[in-house]
């Protein structure tokens, strides 16, 4: 089911086998069925992927199952766990050329930023989880009941986990959840999404090369209704981490309900990122940029509500509107492209929906457009003028679009930053380190950003307040959605 190379750029890689990787063998699907995927710079189809489905994820879980319970994987020490975990971040590293260009193929981003962000991003994850494999610890506790007792609790694996991903950064977020899960000890059903499913079965088969045993890392393609439903619905999954949409989000719970799984979701966004008066306006308007454009916008993170001080909002538009225009918008391989398509039809149908009714109720200070055939391309866009009800204010775009806002007062912009249902991210740009940390304590955010924007790091917890998710990702508290505490109390004595 191999398909050969669809780009002629250089830098773009074979593509390989497109089967499902389970038990540390590549499989067809039990029902024979396969999709296509799509390079979103043409709209051609790039390759036909193996479908999973019930019987599939259910094949996965069973390994998964068997991997936890005995053989290499249970029995191997935290140490050579975590050998075999920081190996993978430095297979990552090692094909990083293969790895980028297989997401810009199948998601449609700037190769440069695949390679150099994207890859480095998940390898940084793997090297950061190794360390914790050897230091997942439980305390021994003093404990008040008559007679003598040694107390202790241990953090165990919770065995197989279910991680869903999403297709805005196919690796990176595929690496957010396998890291922490493989340093505690877990094994993994992987579900990719439909749309960006390559760069996951690569990093099934560089575990393998890890050494990492067949069975802890099973990757399972197939859609959402489908595969997705069965592994978040399946009874011997303890957990299901997923990454999407605040919708489907709603649907993993209700799934999850059968077996009571630990469940955790990182959701969408709609940031707020405030420039205030004292601001360096110059700073702030080339990270806000960078906040929002990055990534084409497919971020929960994108910087997509930009409130500025009436003082500065006039020098805020005209800014932001320029580094909108001077933006390169091409075909990912393209070593000028700084955006590439947006990475579906359908997606570009949606975005392309709130940049309409952004002309009508509002008003377009840069890009605006978005391509009719061939990729599935966007201009960067500015609006200004909508009123903070709208739509294209209050939901979720996913696309390379942002809305300045003009505020009087402090209080006012926290409000109006918070009347939202989400909860992710938010930046404040401001020379005033009390202003800095009123703003910052005030907002409901899981990370808050001042004078800077979408700094992540593998240390750095990452998750949302609100209607933006449950549990983090990332840092040593992740390892907490990993883990189950066992509680041990021994009598010693009376
Ligand atoms: P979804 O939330 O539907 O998809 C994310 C992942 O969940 C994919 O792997 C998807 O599979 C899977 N999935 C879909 N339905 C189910 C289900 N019922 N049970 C289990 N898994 C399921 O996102 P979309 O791709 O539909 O994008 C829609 C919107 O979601 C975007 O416009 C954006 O606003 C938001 N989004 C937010 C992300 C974030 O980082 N927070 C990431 C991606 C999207 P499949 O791909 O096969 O449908």
């Amino acid at each position: 089911m191999s398909t050969p190379v669809v780009s002629s750029h250089p830098d773009a890689p074979a593509i390989g086998d497109t089967r499902l990787l389970i038990d540390g063998e590549r499989v067809d699907a039990a029902e024979g069925a396969t999709f296509d995927i799509y390079n979103p710079s043409t709209g051609a189809v790039l390759a036909q992927v193996a479908e999973g489905r019930k019987e599939d994820i259910d094949r996965a879980v069973k390994a998964a199952k068997r991997a936890f319970e005995w053989g290499p994987w249970h029995d191997m020490k935290p140490a050579e766990r975590a050998k075999a975990i920081w190996r993978l971040g430095d297979l990552l590293l090692e094909h990083d050329a293969e790895l980028g260009g297989l997401e810009t193929l199948d998601n449609g981003k700037p190769f440069l930023q695949a390679k150099g962000g994207d890859v480095v991003a998940a390898a940084g994850l793997f090297h950061y989880m190794s360390g914790w494999a050897t230091k997942i610890e439980g305390s021994t506790i003093p404990i008040s009941f008559p007679g003598r007792f040694h107390t202790y609790t241990r953090r165990e694996a919770l065995g197989v986990v279910g991680l869903i991903v999403p297709w805005n950064f196919p690796l990176t977020i595929a690496a957010w959840k396998c890291a922490p899960a493989l340093a505690a000890g877990n094994t993994i059903v992987l579900k990719p999404s439909e749309v960006t499913p390559l760069t996951a079965l690569r990093l099934g088969e560089l575990a393998l090369e890890a050494g990492i045993p067949p069975g802890v890392l099973n990757v399972v393609p197939g859609l959402g209704a489908d595969a997705g439903a069965a592994l978040t619905e399946h009874p011997d999954v303890a957990k299901v981490s997923f990454t999407g949409s605040t919708a489907t989000g709603r649907a993993i719970v209700r799934g999850a309900v059968g077996n009571l799984k630990k469940v955790t979701l990182e959701l969408g966004g709609k940031a707020p990122n405030i420039i205030m008066a004292d601001a360096d306006v110059e700073a702030a308007i080339a990270g806000s940029s960078d906040g929002v454009f990055y990534n084409q916008g497919e971020a929960c993170a994108a910087a997509s509500r930009l409130f500025a001080h009436r003082s500065v909002y006039d020098r805020v538009v005209e800014g932001i509107s320029k580094a909108a225009e001077a933006i390169k918008v091409g075909d990912g391989f393209d070593p000028e492209s700084f955006i590439g398509p947006l990475v579906s039809k359908a997606h570009h149908e949606k975005v392309a929906g709130y940049l309409d009714l952004g002309r009508e109720q509002g008003t377009v200070a840069a890009g605006g457009t978005y391509s009719s055939e061939g990729g599935w391309f966007v201009k960067p866009t500015v609006l200004t003028d909508m009123g903070d009800e709208s739509k294209v204010v209050q939901e979720e775009i996913f696309g390379p679009v942002v809305n300045v806002l003009p505020f009087d007062d402090t209080d006012e912009v926290i409000r109006r930053a918070n009347a939202t249902p989400y909860g992710l991210t938010a930046g404040v740009w401001t020379e005033n380190v009390g202003t800095a940390h009123r703003i910052a304590e005030a907002l409901q955010a899981g990370t808050v950003w001042v004078n800077c924007y979408g700094v992540f790091d593998a240390a750095m917890p990452y998750g949302g307040f609100k209607e933006s998710g449950w549990g983090r990702e990332m840092g040593g508290v992740v390892l907490d959605d990993y883990t189950e505490t066992k509680t041990v109390c021994i009598k010693v004595g009376d």
